[in-house]
């Protein structure tokens, strides 16, 4: 604390990403990493950028990076805005498109940045509570409201809706944004860019993208948001009075590069699925209760053993994984998929901890 803080700053209450510790040999387990390397013709590409033209700034609008996101999805180049890493891009949604008179509504248990944004942009919130099963229920989420936003699956539950639901949602929900954050659609979710395509693009829907998780570029620092025209022309207003340049020329060309090889995500989504699906069943076996996972983690609890001790004695042997201490989800851990031998190790260590030695 310092008197030079300005109020704004006194009151906030950061985010805390998951930590990302500097010892080796650990099973690393808690902020949704892919476990393989990233498209190696996305390194190749940065390799290739690594040059004298770094003097140069990189390209303001990220044009070809626009285009190959465009072309991999039937939409126009006009329909994509991109961000240094979709954190980023969360941030420019709330401050443009949803600060409005009326709260945002989002799920009381969701991706824990939206509150943060709030707090910073100075934007009112609504809490709407999950189902009994920890399930989002668009249902709930009640007009008029200043915009409505939520991970499909959730975070951190893992859990999806499908499309139509979200249909549904923009049929009654006309009057404000609908942000649908698709950080792991690609482990399992139906994606509502489909909606997005040709001429009936509805006018508030927009989705959010990352290449942090299945693309495995969580280091590289890109994400981007799909949607009508007008609300991407509207978070380039937020973009171009905050920063010009948010992707560097490494950045841009290593996402191109990735955004291209659709077989390498192919491959390597499907052998986390895989993983998740063993890794369920095993818990199982031993008496843990998981959410149904759409996403490259999964979120479960023992019912004869608290979350944070479970979490701190993993810690203790090395793994580790992520504790919520908040209502309704202190019980569970959340849990990344990592490779079959870091499962495996995973199960060893739970094995031994729940006989207790
Ligand atoms: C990981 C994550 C993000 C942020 O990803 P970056 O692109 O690395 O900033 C956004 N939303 C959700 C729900 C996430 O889990």
């Amino acid at each position: 604390m310092s008197r030079f803080w300005s109020p704004v700053i006194q009151t906030l209450t950061p985010y805390v990403p998951g930590e990302q510790p500097q010892m080796e040999r650990l099973v690393k387990l808690n902020t949704n990493e892919s476990p393989y390397g990233p498209s190696p013709k996305a390194l190749a590409a940065i390799s290739q950028q690594n040059n004298e033209d770094l003097r140069l700034y990189p390209d303001p609008e990220g044009a070809l990076l626009k285009k190959a996101i465009a072309d991999l999805h039937g939409l126009d180049p006009k329909q994509v805005f991109l961000g240094n890493g979709s954190d980023e891009v969360l941030a420019h949604v709330f401050l443009g498109l949803l600060k409005q008179e009326k709260p945002v509504q989002f799920p009381d248990i969701t991706y824990s940045f939206y509150p943060v944004y709030c707090k910073l942009f100075g934007i009112s919130y609504e809490a709407i509570p999950l189902g009994p099963q920890f399930e989002v229920q668009v249902g709930d989420f009640k007009t008029p409201n200043g915009g409505v936003i939520f991970p499909n699956p959730n975070a951190p539950t893992g859990r999806a809706i499908p499309r139509t639901d979200i249909e549904a949602l923009l049929r009654k929900n006309q009057d404000s944004v609908v942000v649908i954050d698709e950080a792991y659609v690609d482990y399992g979710t139906e994606s509502c860019i489909p909606l997005l395509c040709g001429p009936n693009c509805p006018e508030n829907l927009l989705v959010v993208h990352t290449l942090s998780k299945s693309r495995a570029l969580a280091g590289l620092r890109v994400g981007f948001a799909v949607g009508h025209p007008s609300l991407i022309e509207g978070l380039e207003r937020v973009k171009n009075s905050f920063n010009s340049y948010p992707l560097g020329r490494l950045a841009q060309a290593g996402a191109i590069a990735a955004i291209q090889d659709q077989a390498h995500l192919e491959t390597t989504t499907a052998k986390v699925i895989d993983t998740r699906e063993r890794l369920v069943s095993e818990l199982a076996s031993l008496g843990f209760e998981t959410l149904p996972s759409s996403a490259n983690f999964i979120f479960t609890r023992h019912p004869k053993h608290a979350g944070g001790k479970l979490y701190q004695a993993l810690r203790d042997r090395g793994i580790i994984v992520r504790h919520f201490k908040s209502p309704r989800i202190e019980e569970f851990l959340r849990i990344t998929i990592g490779t079959d031998e870091q499962s495996n190790e995973l199960v060893a260590a739970l094995k031994e901890i729940l006989a207790g030695t």
